[in-house]
């Protein structure tokens, strides 16, 4: 029993930031609740998002795409990443910055045609047999050494399923147990085992003994009903990028990415033009066949001006293709020069006829209240404890300079919080902070100050 498990490649480090972000936080009439799924203010912009989302169900976004225009740090990405959320559970969201397209290894076309492809998913479903139920007993059951050695050997692991019929009791081979702790398994959790490869997918928590912030975090369950045993339809997501990578190195297995990952036989182990198409092939064919589904997501490129009229150029054809993502441009930039043009001045430096097709979202810098608000959410889900008075002190840095800024506080004054011997942020905690600290702004206006001190 071999299990492997090929994990989707989804920048996550840059999403890391927005956890708290669950959508966009509308009413049924499409009206911004003002704090709701994480979001806080920005109405307007949230209300714009709200039709776009709309558009995009209805189908009338195709070969369009958004620009969100505003300050540095207006939740630009926030909002983008929520656009992902509304549209639906585990639609792919792939973020990228216009400067990325520049590396010294790589084509400016095949970034883009990569995170193109990130931020396609295709949602796979599957008759297996699995066991399924909620996991009454777990134990290792060990036997002499079959060798005469010293010591004793796990023969095999027991493992209980409960449904609402009953509990059985399965017996399987050792390896099950890593695939279990790989799944962070405990007792209590439903879970299903695939009968043919042993691979364990936990599906949540079935039991009412959660605390409440548990409650939030979880997935619940209900017991599943019936036989511990029985077909079921497994989903699992990938988008084409990790079909690409899976077939560029292909891994041998019976797992659903292992054998996702032989769709086509390539001689090399590189992502080649040839290894897309004939990757959308099969991809097609399985739609046609009703074995999978497109879901298309959502890139967002952030300071689009960084890009190129080459860029450009790509990116406008890529949108009118039918395996296309939505598109989301953010931009901080007024008129500016197109890169890679003479002088063609134009606005967000963006070419006309791409800004044809493109509806434009205002950011608008945040009220000190809702900073409060945003900060607040963000130490809650980081686990930060802080004195309320320190919310205020933090939204009034932020004001002066980014709410990026001061919500990166939060980390480092919680470090000396605990060095100073206390439970929650205080005052002092944030004032040594950003002492020691810089924002961007005040950073640059020092030296420039200082300039004739610097090496030149
Ligand atoms: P931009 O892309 O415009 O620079 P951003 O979305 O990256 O902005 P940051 O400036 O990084 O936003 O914001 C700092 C933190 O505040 C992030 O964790 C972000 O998710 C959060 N945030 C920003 N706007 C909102 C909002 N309206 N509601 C809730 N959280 C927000």
């Amino acid at each position: 029993m071999k299990i492997e498990e090929v994990k989707s490649t989804t920048k996550t480090q840059r999403i890391a930031a927005h956890t708290h972000v669950k959508g966009l936080g509308l009413n049924e009439n499409g009206t911004a609740i003002p704090i709701a799924s994480g979001l806080v203010g920005q109405e307007a912009a949230r209300e714009a998002a709200g039709v776009i989302v709309e558009l995009i169900r209805a189908k009338k976004m195709a070969g369009r795409a958004v620009l969100l225009a505003g300050p540095p740090g207006t939740g630009k990405t926030a909002l983008a990443l929520a656009i992902a959320q509304d549209l639906g559970n585990k639609v792919p969201f792939c973020p990228m910055v216009g400067s990325e397209v520049y590396s010294s290894e790589i084509k400016k076309t095949e970034v883009l045609m990569e995170n193109f492809r990130r931020a396609i998913g295709l949602r796979i479903k599957e008759i297996k047999e699995v066991y399924e139920g909620e996991v009454t007993e777990m134990t290792p059951v060990e036997t002499e050494n079959p060798f005469g050695g010293y010591g004793k050997t796990v023969s095999h692991v027991i493992i209980g399923l409960k449904t609402i019929k009953g509990t059985k009791q399965l017996k399987l081979d050792p390896s099950i147990y890593e695939s279990l702790q790989k799944e962070k398994v405990q007792l209590g959790d439903v879970i299903y085992i695939e009968a043919n490869t042993g691979a364990v997918k936990r599906q949540g928590r079935s039991d009412s003994f959660a605390t409440e912030y548990d409650l939030e975090a979880e997935q619940y369950v209900p017991l599943p009903k019936g036989e511990v045993h029985k077909k079921k339809e497994i989903v699992q997501d990938v988008t084409l990028h990790d079909l690409d990578v899976a077939n560029a190195r292909p891994q041998g297995g019976q797992d659903i990415m292992s054998m996702m990952g032989q769709l086509i036989k390539p001689k090399k182990t590189e992502i080649t033009d040839k290894l897309r198409k004939e990757i959308n092939k099969v991809v097609n064919k399985y739609i046609d066949q009703g074995i999978a589904e497109l879901v298309p997501g959502v890139l967002f490129i952030d300071e689009v001006h960084m890009l190129d009229i080459e860029c450009f150029t790509y990116l406008h054809r890529a949108l009118e293709s039918t395996l296309a993502p939505i598109v989301i441009f953010a931009t901080n930039r007024g008129r500016c020069t197109i890169k890679g043009t003479e002088d063609i001045q134009s606005p967000h430096g963006m070419p006309l006829d791409l800004l044809d097709r493109i509806m434009i979202i205002r950011t608008l810098p945040y009220r000190i209240e809702d900073m409060i608000q945003i900060i607040k959410i963000r130490a809650h889900t980081e686990g930060i404890p802080i004195e309320d008075d320190c919310l205020q002190l933090l939204a009034e840095i932020g004001d002066k300079t980014t709410l990026r800024y001061a919500v990166q506080l939060l980390t480092p004054s919680s470090i000396l919080a605990r060095i100073n011997g206390k439970e929650k942020i205080s005052k002092e905690e944030i004032e040594e902070c950003n002492d020691l600290f810089f924002d961007a702004k005040s950073s640059a206006k020092l030296l420039q100050e200082e300039e004739d001190k610097y090496l030149k």
